[in-house]
């Protein structure tokens, strides 16, 4: 599903700084992987561009047998919105819509009429267990009734694979817990699933923990799950 090979990444910020040193990493169709190492480690500079928000300097990137690679602006949206399903960790949700048009947004950009993408974002707010939310706006909610609204809205397009930077990163520990549990509920439908973290029990909780140092891949473990 995903292949990097010797992927390099320098940002030139001030002095340069070589973040991703060979990159060297395959993800299959269905696997639920974290991504842990420090902070500056290049987390999340990687699954920018496993999401193809970000470019790489060196190596190659397939997506789906695709190879990602020069992609000017239009091509990388319509390959994202294809493709895939973002969740962030302070959930990135519009302030001024209410859950149920925060979630239906991608399919606002692509022209659904009101009425049909409506149906298709309470239907998912009904399956993440919060369908009563729909007209309640972000800032009535709370951290987790909001990342259940960003999976949802993660969701529509019915992507191939999710990416996830620290999706409990904001959230105590019970609430984090039901987001996985749900994250894995969507694993568990056939998605792929890659999700940074800094915690050690999350990451317990997906199938295989990537470690970062230094730019390169130091371990990647079998969780045995
Ligand atoms: P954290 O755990 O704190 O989120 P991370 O592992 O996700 O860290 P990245 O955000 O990938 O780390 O950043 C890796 C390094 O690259 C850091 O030193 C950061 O300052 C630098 N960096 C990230 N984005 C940029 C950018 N757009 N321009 C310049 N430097 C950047
Ligand atoms: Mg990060």
């Amino acid at each position: 599903m995903l292949l990097l090979k010797n992927i390099h990444k320098t940002y030139h910020a001030g002095s340069p700084l070589h973040v991703l040193k060979g990159i060297n990493l395959e993800i299959e169709k269905g696997e639920f992987v974290s991504i842990m190492g420090a902070s500056g480690s290049g987390k999340s500079t990687l699954l920018n561009i496993m999401g193809i928000l970000d470019d790489y300097d060196e190596g190659e990137y397939y997506l789906d047998g695709r190879l990602i690679r020069g992609l000017n602006e239009t091509q990388a949206a319509a390959a994202r919105n294809r493709m895939i399903g973002f969740i962030f960790q302070s959930f990135n949700l519009i302030n001024y819509k209410n859950a149920m048009e925060n979630v239906a947004l991608p399919l606002y950009y692509q022209g659904v009429p009101r009425r049909k993408r409506n149906a298709v974002a309470l239907e998912l707010l009904d399956k993440l267990g919060i369908r009563e939310w729909g007209t309640h706006m972000p800032n009535e909610m709370s951290g987790g009734q909001k990342q259940r609204v960003a999976i949802a809205r993660a969701l529509i397009n019915r992507p191939q694979i999710i990416l996830a930077d620290e999706p409990t990163g904001a959230l105590d520990s019970k609430t984090s817990q039901e987001v996985m549990d749900l994250l894995r509920q969507v694993n568990d439908e056939g998605m792929t699933i890659v999700c940074v973290t800094h915690e050690r029990d999350i990451a317990q909780r997906t199938d295989k923990i990537i470690y970062l140092r230094d730019g390169i891949i130091e371990s990647i473990t079998d969780t045995g799950r």
